[in-house]
């Protein structure tokens, strides 16, 4: 009869899918079944200590029934610890007590159980059954008989012989909570699954930001019974909480809302710690219009991309709502939100920029082009079609087709080649203004261009493309040339009276001097009137050898020049004009003779010097250096043998970067300059080297001073 009993339970048991359903169930109904049991303990185990999970039928008062409710066993403790220490069944018979019963098993010293013995009648028989899976033992099923009541007819005992069929019971029965629990774990995690895809769909399907958190909010809060719920997005100064999405709020609660200072809101610690946070909603804190909507209990989860946090979801409920809250569920989520939320920032900023920049490329009237590392176009703005006089342009094109395809020449009508090119020069690494080129059109006509060009740097600082503008300077080329022609004929016109002025001025100047009484007013008058017409010859002098230059009319006068023979007499030359300068030469050497036109050698030097002069403190030395040096060495890279180096240096202010490659430009002075100059000096002196087969360059230290140097071939 009480087989047939328990095989029925078991097969009803096994067929229950919900683990709560069996636990609250199987006392009771062993109780029904069992004439030899009263009560029950069904104890689980975790972590090593079994938790009653059910207690039935003991004589209790609500205390200790309630105090029995939150008692932990470690395993071999107590008839329920012992069993689960053993995995076997265990049989106790009490005759004073229970106590008596735990006691005679190990000594169980919590007050618990005085409590518990006072009040349970002093005969009973306990029988602990291992609830045994596998190896596994998953609780204890504890069943107690409470001793014989006179007027109980029905009242058996409960002996040994039961134990081997409530123990298999017990083992059916801790296979059917087993299965129950699995398939309730699996059940849980397959709706986090939905729900995370869900959430994924949700984000990867919407429109804008403001879609994506709705449909989101929609899905968290359809996680949850009766919940509503609202997704509080952080502004970008950290201070403000704004409403973006809401669900199911009463509407005073949205408007409360709708706008939060962090610092006031419910959740700023949320926002400050990343932390989820759940509590009770309070009048207090400003929370009335949500709590006049029947919500209760709050749960606040931080909406974080990487460590940052970009907003928050609230949820609101009535009681247990934080019970509801799959928190293991609910934060992996909210991870995946605030990067979704963090991305599209990202890109309406980011897109908010392309479309600025945008705005300023397409409106300037310059021809803009940008590429990539390879060469190939990525970006050209209207202008820069219009200049180039192209419907549309070669993107994708390779670098090497370039030159074809703008067909573009240098200022002599010579072809370019690929290292020539705006961009090939950019992507060198190479940052360059005024790069003059001519581009041939179609009908044979010329325009005349300047390129500014720069490379662009990634991050890592590795160049990942170039950016090249350039202009039409076709119509102020054409006013140069004829400022350069006017130059030329006001030079030659000049020159002759000039000159005859010079020579009496330098007659004078004689006379006054051999004079016995000179009158030093007079002489220094005559002293001033030689040296300014001395610079204005040289002005004249510079600008006829610019138009010689230009007309391809300056030929030099090769001859033998010993260089340290040279640099002497420029210095003697330049002393007057030195004044309180200390002109020094460094020379090793007796003798340097090169091949050269010594009359344009002798102007490089003194341009360089007086230079010097002209734009260092009073007083500070001048020194010009001399040297020879082997094919081999550094200064002769790119000279097929041995060569002079020259180089003035001064101190003084230095020239800045961006200024210095500029210094030897026709007609190019440094804005601060204040003496006297046209900017020719510096070109012609690059010109002169150049024609020698030379090289000049500038190396200057703001604050410290310059050198001007140049190398001949000897
Ligand atoms: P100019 O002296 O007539 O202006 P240059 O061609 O000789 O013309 O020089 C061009 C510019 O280079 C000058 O205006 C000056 O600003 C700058 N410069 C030349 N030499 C020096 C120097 N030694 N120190 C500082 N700046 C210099």
């Amino acid at each position: 009869m009480q087989v047939t009993g328990l095989l029925k339970l078991s097969s009803y048991l096994v067929s229950v899918i919900d683990p709560q359903t069996i636990l609250t169930n199987l006392v009771s109904s062993l109780v029904e079944i069992l004439p030899s049991v009263q009560a029950g303990v069904l104890w689980l185990e975790a972590n090593g200590r079994l938790r009653p999970k059910t207690v039935l039928g003991l004589p209790l008062d609500d205390a200790t029934h309630e105090a029995l409710q939150h008692c932990q066993l470690r395993s071999g403790e107590g008839l329920a610890g012992f069993a689960l220490q053993h995995a076997e069944p265990q049989l106790k018979s009490a005759t004073r007590g229970y106590q008596q019963t735990a006691a005679s098993i190990n000594p169980v010293n919590d007050p618990l159980f005085h409590q518990l013995s006072a009040q349970l009648p002093s005969r009973l028989t306990a029988a602990a059954l291992p609830l045994r899976v596998g190896a596994e033992t998953i609780g204890v099923l504890e069943l107690i008989n409470l001793g014989h009541h006179p007027n109980d007819t029905a009242w058996q005992p409960l002996d040994q012989a039961a134990i081997p069929v409530l123990q298999a019971f017990a083992n059916l029965a801790a296979s059917a909570i087993k299965n129950a629990q699995l398939y309730a774990a699996a059940q849980q995690s397959e709706r986090r699954l939905k729900a995370f895809d869900a959430v994924v769909t949700a984000i990867s399907t919407a429109t804008d930001l403001d879609d994506m958190v709705r449909s989101v909010l929609d899905v968290v809060v359809g996680l949850i019974p009766d919940a509503s719920g609202a997704l509080l997005l952080l502004d970008p100064t950290h201070d403000h909480l704004a409403l973006a999405a809401q669900h199911q709020l009463p509407p005073d609660g949205a408007t409360y809302l709708a706008q939060l200072p962090v610092a006031d809101s419910p959740c700023a610690e949320v926002v400050h710690y990343g932390q989820p946070m759940q509590r009770p909603l309070l009048e207090d804190r400003g929370e009335g219009p949500l709590i006049a909507g029947n919500l209760v209990e709050a749960a606040y989860f931080p909406l974080l991309a990487g460590g940052t946090v970009a907003g928050v979801l609230a949820l609101y409920g009535p009681p247990g709502l934080t019970m509801h809250t799959d928190k293991d569920l609910l934060m992996p989520i909210c991870n995946q939100v605030g990067f979704a939320i963090a991305n599209v920032l990202l890109y309406a900023d980011s897109s908010s920029e392309r479309r600025k920049l945008n705005t300023v490329v397409t409106s300037i009237a310059e021809g803009v082009l940008l590429c990539d590392a390879a060469g190939r176009l990525t970006l050209a703005n209207d202008a820069a079609l219009a200049l180039l006089r192209l419907d549309s342009l070669p993107f994708e094109q390779p670098l090497a087709a370039m030159p074809d395809f703008y067909r573009m020449r240098d200022m002599e009508g010579r072809p370019l080649s690929l290292e020539d090119l705006p961009f090939t020069r950019a992507l060198a690494g190479e940052v360059f203004q005024d790069y003059r080129l001519i581009l041939h059109g179609s009908s044979g006509d010329e325009t005349v261009m300047s390129f500014s060009g720069a490379p662009a740097h990634a991050g890592d600082g590795m160049i990942e493309g170039a950016v090249v503008v350039f202009r039409d300077v076709t119509a102020s080329q054409k006013v140069e040339r004829a400022k350069d022609e006017f130059l030329a004929v006001a030079a030659h016109e000049l020159r002759s009276p000039l000159a005859a002025v010079r020579s009496y001025a330098d007659l004078l100047l004689r006379r006054e001097q051999q004079r016995g009484e000179a009158d030093p007013r007079d002489l220094h008058g005559l002293t001033i009137l030689t040296q300014q017409v001395s610079h204005m010859l040289r002005m004249v002098d510079n600008l006829l050898d610019v138009s010689r230059i230009d007309a391809g009319q300056l030929d030099l006068q090769l001859q033998r020049v010993n260089l340290v023979h040279l640099a002497n007499q420029v210095i003697d030359q330049q002393r007057p004009a030195a004044g309180q300068h200390p002109l020094i030469l460094e020379c090793n050497e007796d003798e340097l003779v090169a091949t050269c036109d010594m009359l344009r050698i002798r102007q490089v030097l003194t341009n360089l010097i007086s230079n010097a002069i002209k734009y260092s403190p009073p007083e500070s030395p001048i020194i010009l250096h001399l040297c020879h040096r082997d094919a081999d060495s550094p200064e002769a890279e790119g000279f097929s043998g041995p060569v002079a180096v020259l180089s003035v240096t001064n101190e003084g202010p230095g020239i800045a970067p961006e200024q210095q490659a500029r210094l030897f430009q026709r007609y190019y002075r440094v804005r601060s300059s204040r003496t006297e100059g046209l900017g020719l000096g510096l070109y012609l002196s690059r010109q002169f080297v150049q024609m020698h087969g030379g090289r000049i360059w500038v190396e200057s230290n703001e604050d410290i001073g310059s050198t001007f140097a140049f190398v001949l071939p000897l």
